[in-house]
């Protein structure tokens, strides 16, 4: 089997791809197993959610989890899709790796950088074992292709920080370069792109 990687910058859909999938391939009756790796600590299922409007339940994955050894069954799946791939540890993604050597095609998707354009971890391990990598293109609000994970509050790109912030009150979104390198976000036509 394969491993895929599907990446896009904040707001390319790649959560609602992944939903996609997974409800066409549970058609065609193949057992599907959802997984989202965690940085937060609490146990059990999450809930996927794409800004268009889909969601589901999947299982999470915290950094210290083995998924072979940690989530239930996992042989028995037909298909593995993970949304929020670039969290996936090192270790995790190898595991992944053994898994669609020998029982299930694996669908990842995930950023490929952070708001400094470096690559997570998890991305990182992907693109070295992933059989095929795409992108999922997606747009800066001036038109050209985003390529970079803004990270800013208010109207200002902020360029200092943790690679991966929990609670704070930064948001991101998808910019190419010239315009992240700049540095400020149109708010009318932000209102207009992102929801
Ligand atoms: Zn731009």
């Amino acid at each position: 089997m394969k491993m895929y990687f599907y990446y896009g910058v904040m707001g390319s859909s790649k959560t609602a791809c992944a939903l996609i999938k997974e409800f066409s391939f549970k058609e065609h009756g193949k057992k599907v197993l959802l997984l989202k790796p965690s940085l937060d600590t609490r146990d059990g299922k999450a809930l996927i959610r794409s800004r268009i409007g889909l969601s589901k339940e999947a299982v999470v994955l915290k950094p210290e989890n083995s998924i072979k050894s940690g989530v239930p069954h996992v042989k028995n799946y037909d298909v593995i899709i993970v949304d929020e791939a670039q969290f996936l540890t090192f270790l995790q993604v190898n595991e992944l790796r053994e898994i669609a050597d020998f029982s299930a095609m694996v669908m990842c998707y995930g950023l490929k950088t952070d708001y400094m354009g470096q690559l997570f971890e998890g991305s990182k391990r992907l693109i070295e074992l992933a059989d095929c990598i795409r992108e999922i293109p997606s747009p800066c609000l001036c038109g050209k292709k985003a390529i970079m994970n803004a990270k800013y509050v208010g109207n200002k790109v902020v360029y200092s920080g943790g690679q991966i912030e929990l609670g704070g009150n930064e948001r991101y979104i998808g910019m190419c370069h010239k315009c992240w390198k700049k540095g400020v976000i149109c708010v009318d036509q932000k209102e207009k792109l992102v929801i």
